[in-house]
Protein backbone atom coordinates (compact mmCIF):
# COMPACT_ATOMS: atom_id res chain seq x y z
CA UNK A 1 0.00 0.00 0.00
CA UNK A 2 1.22 3.56 -0.68
CA UNK A 3 0.97 6.43 1.25
CA UNK A 4 0.26 9.78 0.22
CA UNK A 5 4.02 10.54 0.72
CA UNK A 6 4.89 8.20 -1.45
CA UNK A 7 2.73 9.16 -4.18
CA UNK A 8 3.81 12.24 -4.59
CA UNK A 9 7.14 11.54 -4.38
CA UNK A 10 6.25 9.19 -7.62
CA UNK A 11 4.25 11.64 -9.38
CA UNK A 12 7.29 14.12 -8.78
CA UNK A 13 9.43 11.36 -10.60
CA UNK A 14 7.42 10.90 -13.63
CA UNK A 15 7.29 14.53 -14.17
CA UNK A 16 10.77 14.86 -14.08
CA UNK A 17 10.83 11.58 -15.86
CA UNK A 18 8.54 13.24 -18.83
CA UNK A 19 11.38 16.53 -19.54
CA UNK A 20 10.16 18.99 -16.81
CA UNK A 21 13.42 19.62 -15.34
CA UNK A 22 11.71 23.76 -14.00
CA UNK A 23 12.08 23.81 -10.21
CA UNK A 24 9.67 26.62 -9.77
CA UNK A 25 7.21 24.79 -11.92
CA UNK A 26 7.63 21.36 -10.23
CA UNK A 27 7.13 22.88 -6.70
CA UNK A 28 4.02 24.41 -8.61
CA UNK A 29 2.67 20.92 -9.78
CA UNK A 30 3.24 19.35 -6.12
CA UNK A 31 1.63 21.81 -4.25
CA UNK A 32 -1.54 22.40 -6.59
CA UNK A 33 -3.61 19.42 -5.26
CA UNK A 34 -4.99 18.07 -8.74
CA UNK A 35 -7.98 15.59 -6.99
CA UNK A 36 -9.03 19.35 -5.71
CA UNK A 37 -9.90 19.92 -9.58
CA UNK A 38 -11.72 16.33 -10.07
CA UNK A 39 -15.15 15.52 -9.23
CA UNK A 40 -16.51 11.92 -8.12
CA UNK A 41 -14.46 8.62 -8.67
CA UNK A 42 -11.65 9.88 -11.16
CA UNK A 43 -10.54 12.40 -8.46
CA UNK A 44 -8.75 9.14 -6.79
CA UNK A 45 -7.08 8.85 -9.55
CA UNK A 46 -5.44 12.34 -9.41
CA UNK A 47 -1.96 11.27 -9.70
CA UNK A 48 -2.13 9.42 -12.64
CA UNK A 49 -0.07 11.04 -15.56
CA UNK A 50 -3.35 11.03 -18.13
CA UNK A 51 -6.33 13.49 -18.86
CA UNK A 52 -9.47 12.58 -16.74
CA UNK A 53 -13.07 13.45 -17.84
CA UNK A 54 -14.45 16.62 -16.17
CA UNK A 55 -18.07 18.62 -16.99
CA UNK A 56 -19.46 19.50 -20.18
CA UNK A 57 -17.85 16.38 -21.87
CA UNK A 58 -13.81 18.21 -21.26
CA UNK A 59 -10.99 17.02 -19.87
CA UNK A 60 -8.42 17.96 -17.57
CA UNK A 61 -5.19 17.56 -18.86
CA UNK A 62 -2.44 15.55 -18.35
CA UNK A 63 0.14 16.44 -15.18
CA UNK A 64 3.00 16.28 -17.35
CA UNK A 65 1.40 18.41 -20.18
CA UNK A 66 0.54 20.99 -17.85
CA UNK A 67 3.91 20.85 -16.47
CA UNK A 68 5.49 20.95 -19.69
CA UNK A 69 3.60 23.58 -21.68
CA UNK A 70 3.72 25.99 -17.98
CA UNK A 71 7.92 25.40 -18.55
CA UNK A 72 7.80 26.33 -21.75
CA UNK A 73 6.05 29.88 -21.01
CA UNK A 74 8.73 30.96 -18.34
CA UNK A 75 6.46 32.01 -16.21
CA UNK A 76 8.58 34.87 -14.08
CA UNK A 77 6.97 36.15 -10.81
CA UNK A 78 6.19 39.23 -12.20
CA UNK A 79 4.34 38.25 -15.42
CA UNK A 80 0.75 38.72 -16.01
CA UNK A 81 -0.84 35.34 -17.80
CA UNK A 82 -4.07 34.53 -20.14
CA UNK A 83 -5.08 31.07 -20.19
CA UNK A 84 -7.70 30.07 -22.68
CA UNK A 85 -9.56 26.91 -21.86
CA UNK A 86 -10.29 27.31 -18.23
CA UNK A 87 -11.50 23.90 -18.23
CA UNK A 88 -11.47 22.04 -14.17
CA UNK A 89 -8.88 25.68 -13.59
CA UNK A 90 -5.98 23.21 -12.95
CA UNK A 91 -3.78 24.71 -14.96
CA UNK A 92 -4.63 28.37 -14.16
CA UNK A 93 -3.99 27.29 -10.57
CA UNK A 94 -0.55 26.22 -11.44
CA UNK A 95 -0.11 29.51 -13.31
CA UNK A 96 -1.34 31.48 -10.00
CA UNK A 97 1.99 29.72 -8.56
CA UNK A 98 4.36 31.04 -11.11
CA UNK A 99 3.38 34.43 -11.87
CA UNK A 100 1.45 37.72 -10.68
CA UNK A 101 -1.94 37.44 -12.25
CA UNK A 102 -3.75 34.75 -14.04
CA UNK A 103 -6.53 35.61 -16.53
CA UNK A 104 -8.36 32.52 -17.80
CA UNK A 105 -11.61 32.32 -19.92
CA UNK A 106 -13.93 29.19 -20.87
CA UNK A 107 -16.89 29.39 -22.57
CA UNK A 108 -18.85 26.74 -21.03
CA UNK A 109 -20.55 28.45 -17.49
CA UNK A 110 -20.73 25.60 -15.48
CA UNK A 111 -16.73 25.75 -15.58
CA UNK A 112 -16.42 28.82 -15.00
CA UNK A 113 -18.61 28.64 -11.94
CA UNK A 114 -17.19 24.96 -10.92
CA UNK A 115 -13.66 26.63 -11.11
CA UNK A 116 -14.56 29.69 -8.98
CA UNK A 117 -15.86 28.12 -6.58
CA UNK A 118 -12.37 26.31 -6.33
CA UNK A 119 -10.27 29.00 -6.80
CA UNK A 120 -12.18 30.67 -3.48
CA UNK A 121 -11.84 26.94 -1.64
CA UNK A 122 -8.02 27.03 -2.01
CA UNK A 123 -7.69 30.46 -1.13
CA UNK A 124 -6.29 31.45 -4.84
CA UNK A 125 -6.61 35.46 -5.23
CA UNK A 126 -4.94 35.75 -8.12
CA UNK A 127 -6.33 33.67 -10.88
CA UNK A 128 -9.71 35.71 -12.23
CA UNK A 129 -12.47 33.50 -14.43
CA UNK A 130 -14.14 34.73 -17.16
CA UNK A 131 -16.88 33.36 -19.25
CA UNK A 132 -16.29 33.71 -22.91
CA UNK A 133 -15.43 32.63 -26.44
CA UNK A 134 -11.04 32.80 -25.88
CA UNK A 135 -10.13 33.28 -29.18
CA UNK A 136 -11.00 36.86 -29.13
CA UNK A 137 -9.06 37.36 -25.69
CA UNK A 138 -9.49 39.64 -23.05
CA UNK A 139 -8.58 43.16 -25.36
CA UNK A 140 -9.69 45.24 -21.75
CA UNK A 141 -6.32 43.39 -19.50
CA UNK A 142 -4.21 43.06 -23.01
CA UNK A 143 -1.18 43.30 -23.09
CA UNK A 144 0.03 39.87 -21.67
CA UNK A 145 3.37 38.89 -20.76
CA UNK A 146 2.79 34.88 -21.44
CA UNK A 147 -0.72 33.66 -23.19
CA UNK A 148 -1.33 29.64 -22.45
CA UNK A 149 -4.10 28.44 -25.24
CA UNK A 150 -5.20 24.75 -23.53
CA UNK A 151 -7.27 23.71 -26.61
CA UNK A 152 -5.99 23.02 -30.47
CA UNK A 153 -6.78 25.76 -33.36
CA UNK A 154 -5.98 25.32 -36.65
CA UNK A 155 -3.77 28.32 -36.43
CA UNK A 156 -2.71 30.90 -33.62
CA UNK A 157 -5.77 33.24 -33.48
CA UNK A 158 -4.94 36.66 -34.63
CA UNK A 159 -6.65 38.78 -31.94
CA UNK A 160 -4.18 36.58 -29.52
CA UNK A 161 -1.22 37.67 -31.04
CA UNK A 162 -2.17 40.91 -31.02
CA UNK A 163 -2.74 40.97 -27.33
CA UNK A 164 1.04 39.83 -26.76
CA UNK A 165 3.61 42.42 -25.15
CA UNK A 166 7.19 42.54 -26.94
CA UNK A 167 9.31 40.10 -25.40
CA UNK A 168 6.06 38.24 -24.52
CA UNK A 169 5.76 34.09 -25.42
CA UNK A 170 2.39 32.29 -26.38
CA UNK A 171 2.06 28.22 -26.19
CA UNK A 172 -1.12 26.86 -28.38
CA UNK A 173 -1.81 23.90 -29.78
CA UNK A 174 -2.07 24.05 -33.67
CA UNK A 175 -3.58 21.48 -35.95
CA UNK A 176 -6.81 19.84 -36.58
CA UNK A 177 -9.06 18.39 -33.63
CA UNK A 178 -9.17 14.96 -34.80
CA UNK A 179 -5.19 14.64 -35.54
CA UNK A 180 -2.19 14.62 -33.27
CA UNK A 181 -1.43 18.51 -33.06
CA UNK A 182 1.56 20.08 -32.81
CA UNK A 183 2.60 22.42 -29.78
CA UNK A 184 4.04 25.68 -30.83
CA UNK A 185 5.93 28.40 -29.01
CA UNK A 186 5.51 31.97 -30.62
CA UNK A 187 7.68 34.64 -29.22
CA UNK A 188 7.08 38.36 -30.04
CA UNK A 189 10.52 40.16 -30.80
CA UNK A 190 10.79 43.70 -31.80
CA UNK A 191 11.30 42.39 -35.46
CA UNK A 192 7.54 39.80 -35.27
CA UNK A 193 7.06 37.14 -34.56
CA UNK A 194 9.15 33.69 -33.65
CA UNK A 195 7.92 30.34 -34.15
CA UNK A 196 8.85 27.04 -32.56
CA UNK A 197 7.74 23.57 -32.56
CA UNK A 198 7.83 21.93 -29.54
CA UNK A 199 6.23 18.45 -29.91
CA UNK A 200 3.76 16.46 -30.76
CA UNK A 201 0.24 16.47 -28.78
CA UNK A 202 -3.37 16.05 -28.65
CA UNK A 203 -6.33 18.04 -27.26
CA UNK A 204 -10.13 19.38 -27.62
CA UNK A 205 -10.73 21.77 -30.45
CA UNK A 206 -10.83 25.63 -29.53
CA UNK A 207 -14.54 25.85 -30.36
CA UNK A 208 -15.93 29.48 -31.59
CA UNK A 209 -18.93 31.02 -29.24
CA UNK A 210 -20.11 30.23 -25.77
CA UNK A 211 -21.06 26.55 -24.81
CA UNK A 212 -24.59 25.26 -24.11
CA UNK A 213 -23.89 24.66 -20.47
N1 LIG B 1 -6.78 23.93 -18.80
C1 LIG B 1 -7.79 22.96 -18.45
C2 LIG B 1 -7.55 22.35 -17.09
O1 LIG B 1 -6.53 22.65 -16.47
O2 LIG B 1 -8.43 21.59 -16.65
C3 LIG B 1 -7.98 21.88 -19.49
C4 LIG B 1 -8.47 22.46 -20.75
S1 LIG B 1 -9.48 21.41 -21.71
C5 LIG B 1 -8.27 20.39 -22.45
C6 LIG B 1 -9.91 22.59 -22.97
C7 LIG B 1 -10.94 23.60 -22.52
O3 LIG B 1 -11.03 24.61 -23.51
C8 LIG B 1 -12.35 23.02 -22.39
O4 LIG B 1 -12.86 23.25 -21.12
C9 LIG B 1 -13.14 23.77 -23.46
O5 LIG B 1 -14.51 24.00 -23.11
C10 LIG B 1 -12.36 25.05 -23.56
N2 LIG B 1 -12.56 25.81 -24.81
C11 LIG B 1 -12.64 25.34 -26.07
N3 LIG B 1 -12.81 26.37 -26.94
C12 LIG B 1 -12.82 27.51 -26.20
C13 LIG B 1 -12.97 28.89 -26.51
N4 LIG B 1 -13.12 29.33 -27.76
N5 LIG B 1 -12.92 29.77 -25.49
C14 LIG B 1 -12.77 29.37 -24.19
N6 LIG B 1 -12.64 28.07 -23.84
C15 LIG B 1 -12.66 27.16 -24.83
Amino acid sequence: MTGPDERLAQFVFTLRSKGITDERVLTALEKTDRAAFIRGTFAGRSYDDMPLPIECGQTISQPSVVGLMSQALRVGPRDTVLEIGTGSGYQAAVLGRLARRVYTIERFRRLTEAAQARFRALDIHNVTVFTGDGSHGLPAQAPFDRILVTAAAEDPPGPLLAQLREGGIMVVPVGQSDTVQTLIKVTRTAQGLEYDELGPVRFVPLVEGLGDD
